[in-house]
């Protein structure tokens, strides 16, 4: 296989409600299990965010769609082609985190919607996450109607009635439903039929000055390790613009918080690409599309435990400002979504208030931010945790609402 063709090069979120089938969907397609943790795998780069790569292959001479396949054997015993790697995100057993991760972190470039058959439409992270995708403006969509293993023809048709009444009027309007099986492997390849054809890898300019989002940070040194044997500390996250290779220079921001003479300020780190590794594999240069594996020189203990999470990467210099507080524009939903029917609370979406906390999804980073001032359709926040953003970047706001954050607007950043 060439390296070309098994380097992921498109980020598909998979969404949907809980125990809808999206982990065993991913495992079908990929081979691996994305609710998987281990020690081991920290040592590379994790899986624990939950990414997993799929390498879509065709056998020679055969029609579409049932030419395609993830085995490298055919039917008839011949090889498969690999056609193209995609990455799959699936926040694993974070269905309610999953909005708001889609809604702030531009890093996916289409969704497959997961829809039991087995259950009435909408369930409630169903619907949460459609609205999430239809706010942030993912078009590119394929509905997967799993479970059809379970149900009798009858109650199959009348679900997929469901789900396109469902989908009515949002940007899941025109998206193909393909019933599927995850767990008994049926119409895997009209799925990826429908995958090629719905959600292109998009077009990138290599030109562009590198910017990925952190995810993760972490130290990869055994206890003990000796002062030369020491490596330098490890970001994972997305590259969602421009290329990353081994020996560039790499700025941080936020970066870390220094106190001096009684104040406390952030300042941005900077340092270079010692080494790179997407997907399993190490690489001299990186582009857009699954995870990414920066191997930095900087001191292991400041990427310790996450400590940059959240935080934006890329070519000295070119990076947006960090910011402790910012002014947005506010799009509010209309009611509140994926409600659960015991659930209790107010359904209708309030104007936001000063004074109130909001949790705010920008990037991949999550921070608490108080309201100082609020009018209509615009707010202003102090954030306990400052973030990195440029003007126009998209903001997942949420609100206490009963017992947990709720997706209630997003914002743009003025
Ligand atoms: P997730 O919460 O959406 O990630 O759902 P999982 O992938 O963890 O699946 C939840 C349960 O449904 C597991 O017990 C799976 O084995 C089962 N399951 C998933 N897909 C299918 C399917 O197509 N048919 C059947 N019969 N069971 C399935
Ligand atoms: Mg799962």
């Amino acid at each position: 296989m060439t390296e070309a063709n098994t380097q992921p090069e498109v980020n598909i979120g998979l969404v949907g409600h809980v125990d809808h089938g999206k982990t065993t969907l991913v495992q079908a397609l990929s081979g691996s299990w994305t609710d998987q943790h281990s020690e081991e795998m920290k040592r590379g780069i994790s899986i624990r965010l939950g990414y997993a790569d799929a390498t879509f292959r065709r056998c020679p001479g055969v029609d579409e769609p049932e030419c395609y396949t993830v085995d490298e054997e055919c039917e008839d015993g011949s090889a498969s082609e690999p056609v193209r790697t995609v990455s799959f995100v699936d926040a694993p057993g974070h269905e309610t985190l999953m909005a708001t991760m889609l809604s702030g972190a531009s890093i996916m470039d289409g969704a497959v919607l997961v829809v039991s058959a087995t259950e009435d439409v909408p369930q409630a992270q169903t619907e949460e996450h459609l609205m999430a995708l239809d706010l942030i403006g993912i078009e590119n969509i394929v509905i997967a109607q799993n479970k059809v293993d379970l149900v009798d023809r009858d109650r199959a048709v009348d679900n997929y009635q469901q789900i396109q009444e469902f989908v009515e009027g949002t940007v899941a309007e025109d998206a193909p439903i393909v019933p599927v099986s995850a767990q008994q492997e049926v119409n895997l390849d009209l799925l990826i039929d429908a995958v090629e054809s719905e959600i292109p890898t998009p077009e990138r300019d290599p030109d562009e000055s590198a910017r990925m989002y952190a995810a993760r940070s972490f130290d990869i040194n055994r206890p003990g390790a000796t002062a030369e044997d020491l490596k330098g500390g490890v970001v994972g996250g997305s590259l969602v613009r421009g290329e990353l290779s081994v020996g560039d220079g790499l700025e941080i921001r936020p970066g870390r918080e220094v106190e001096e003479g009684g104040q406390t300020e952030w300042r941005p780190l900077e340092t270079s690409v010692r080494s790179l590794q997407a997907g399993s594999h190490d690489v001299e240069t990186a582009r857009p599309g699954g995870l990414l594996g920066v191997g930095t020189g900087l001191d292991p203990s400041l990427t310790k435990g996450d400590a940059l999470a959240g935080q934006v990467a890329g070519e000295p210099g070119t990076l947006p400002p960090t910011r402790e507080e910012f002014e947005m524009k506010v799009d509010l939903l209309d009611r509140v979504v994926g409600k659960e029917d015991d659930e209790s609370g107010e359904s209708d979406i309030e104007e936001i208030s000063t004074g109130e906390p909001l949790m705010l999804t920008v990037g991949t980073a999550t921070t608490v931010g108080a309201v100082t001032s609020a009018r209509d359709g615009e707010c202003e926040v102090s954030l306990k945790r400052p973030v990195c953003a440029e003007e126009g970047a998209q903001i997942a706001i949420n609100r206490r609402v009963g017992a947990r954050w709720r997706l209630i607007g997003v914002g743009t950043l003025a």
